[in-house]
């Protein structure tokens, strides 16, 4: 058995209690892959917090938007979208950087942000974009700069002469993530199903508050009321947001590939 497919969570994922669990993602909608997971572990005495690194403020192909219209629009879909999985605004952290840029941002600056959330949060789990194994995973590139600039906070997060400012200033303490589970990352990676069964109804109403980005809305914005939209075109975006959730054996899932342990061996198998 590949070193991979031991690595598995102690107790499974729908066990999970008393943890925090902190989401890293790019744009104001990469959670939404995980909503089934994240409504499970609030439901069951989780603390779960989202934070996102840009605005969303370029993810649209309606011309009548501007850059801070889209950013309005999008965080408030994202704190929509929360609230119907259980999430309220004090779980959510937006970094504020522009869509599209994120791997042009000031490297330091932002893992920098990112070390000062994990040492203030604490997380016992983080999820984030797959950095990859063994090999780098090609994603957008927001997304690949989010995963490496996750990957490399929570590298740095552990080291107390790193980012000293905030231990010494503002008295947090160096912290080190035990456990992760990534997203993103290529199905052959993964190796942690959660079923989600329970909560399919909480990730698909979640899921369709994104207006801006999963409805004709993209084209032509009319508001965050589907009603407002041609007609039939409401039940089009639940049916799409349903048929992206994953059937395996019955069971409504999502899958993720876990590691536990040091970061520095979260990209790759046991080496010598
Ligand atoms: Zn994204």
């Amino acid at each position: 058995m590949s070193a991979l497919a031991l690595a598995q969570p102690d107790q499974p994922v729908e066990a999970w209690t008393g943890k925090t669990i902190l989401l890293i993602a790019a744009h104001p909608d990469d959670d939404s892959q995980s909503h089934g997971t994240l409504a499970m572990l609030k439901k069951n005495g989780n603390e779960v917090f989202i934070l996102t690194m840009t605005t969303g403020n370029v993810g649209t192909k309606d011309p009548k938007l501007s850059r801070n219209d889209l950013a309005k629009i999008r965080r408030q879909e994202q704190l929509n979208a929360m609230k119907e999985i259980g999430l309220s605004e004090e779980h959510y952290i937006n970094l504020g950087y522009d869509d599209g840029r994120l791997e042009f941002a000031d490297r330091e600056e932002v893992v920098g942000k990112l070390v000062y959330y994990i040492r203030k949060l604490k997380p016992d789990v983080l999820l984030a974009f797959d950095p990859g194994y063994n090999y780098q995973v090609w994603q957008k590139s927001d997304h690949r700069a989010a995963a490496y600039l996750a990957a490399d906070a929570v590298r740095a997060a552990e080291w107390p002469l790193l980012y000293e400012g905030q231990i010494i200033q503002d008295k947090l303490e160096a912290y080190a993530v035990p456990e992760f589970l990534f997203y993103g990352g290529n199905i052959s990676d993964k190796n942690t199903i959660v079923d989600i069964s329970d909560f399919v109804e909480l990730r698909v109403e979640a899921g369709t508050k994104y207006v801006s980005q999963w409805s004709s809305g993209w084209y032509d914005y009319k508001g965050s009321d589907l009603k407002a939209y041609p007609e039939g075109e409401e039940e089009k975006v639940y049916e799409k947001i349903r048929n992206r959730i994953r059937v395996i054996d019955g069971k409504s899932v999502e899958r993720f590939r876990y590691h536990k342990g040091a970061p520095d061996t979260m990209g790759h198998a046991p080496r010598d």
